[in-house]
């Protein structure tokens, strides 16, 4: 296979296209990942609503874990937690 040159290959970090954006597997950026303890969460949908990344998973209503491949560990989900259920982890 021909590597591309520099002209061809996309800019870093650039989306050069709308709604490519899941594409881009961010979770390598991480240090620390969200760990989630179900038996206190009270499903409240709150780390839902402010992860910047959208990497919260929500199956039927329900809280159900994190998406690692694009959660870039910023920690917002744990300080938003009403019930402090979720911990972040050293990778
Ligand atoms: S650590 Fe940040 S990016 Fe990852 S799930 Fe929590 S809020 Fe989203
Ligand atoms: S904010 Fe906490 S209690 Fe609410 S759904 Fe997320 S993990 Fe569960």
């Amino acid at each position: 296979m021909k590597e591309k040159s520099w002209k061809e290959i996309p800019i870093g970090g650039l989306i050069d296209r709308a709604g490519s954006a899941a594409e881009y597997k961010t979770g390598d950026w991480r240090t620390f990942k969200p760990i989630v303890d179900k038996k206190k969460c009270i499903n409240c949908l709150i780390c839902w609503m402010y992860c910047p990344d959208s990497s919260v998973l929500v199956k039927n209503k329900e809280m159900v874990g994190f998406d690692l491949e694009h959660c870039k560990g910023c920690g917002i989900c744990a300080s938003v937690c009403l019930v402090k259920c979720i911990k972040m982890e050293k990778e």
